[in-house]
């Protein structure tokens, strides 16, 4: 059983890795964003009330999301495993995820941390929004998203840290050597 908390700031590329790493274990990702950006496609009433936050780039109620990975979880391809990407962002989610994890009899494996020096994070999201048209990678956008990471998601690094569940990987350098750092503490 592979149970996987993948932890960054905005921009760290933890999407990017995110993909790699279930392809190479064969789980699903779980991404809260992209399930949000999802249903705001879809127009759904969920994706009216997301993308009240998301362009804004605070967050979604824990409540919402924390409903939306009970229900993800529940589904058949998880129960060897899973990746969870974008969730918890918050001290309140990570003790949701632990009752809910518990109710199934499955604990977190391992949680990465993808360390990027703040001053590249605004270059790769910037750059990324030319490539990705994501309405939430304006600059002021980004800078509240960081702002909110560091408010409310930084303090979970040590929420983690003191459960001895936390590892830091170094995310600069190319997407392969990134993948192959993500794979040795994994492995190991
Ligand atoms: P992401 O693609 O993970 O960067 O998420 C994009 C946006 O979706 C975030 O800036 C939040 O507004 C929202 N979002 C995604 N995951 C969560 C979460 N776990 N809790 C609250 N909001 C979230």
């Amino acid at each position: 059983m592979n149970i996987i908390v993948f932890m960054g700031p905005p921009g760290a590329g933890k999407g990017t890795q995110a993909k790699r790493i279930c392809e190479t274990l064969s789980i699903p990702q779980i991404s809260t964003g992209d399930i949000l950006r999802k249903s705001i496609q879809d127009g759904t009433e969920l994706g009216k009330l997301a993308k009240s936050y998301i362009d804004k780039g605070e967050l979604v109620p824990d409540s919402v999301v924390v409903g939306i990975v009970a229900e993800r979880i529940k589904q058949d391809d998880c129960k060897n495993g899973f990746l969870l990407d974008g969730f918890p962002r918050t001290i309140n989610q990570a003790e949701e995820l632990e009752k809910l994890l518990d109710s199934h009899n499955k604990k977190i494996n391992v949680v990465i941390n993808l360390d990027v020096p703040e001053e590249e994070l605004v270059q790769r999201l910037l750059n990324r929004a030319k490539i990705e048209n994501r309405t939430d990678d304006t600059e002021p956008v980004i800078r509240n998203r960081m702002k909110t990471y560091f408010d409310q998601t930084y303090p979970l690094i040590q929420y983690y840290q003191k459960k001895g569940l936390l590892k830091n990987i170094n995310g600069t350098g190319t997407i392969e050597e990134i993948t192959s750092r993500i794979m040795q503490v994994i492995k190991n």
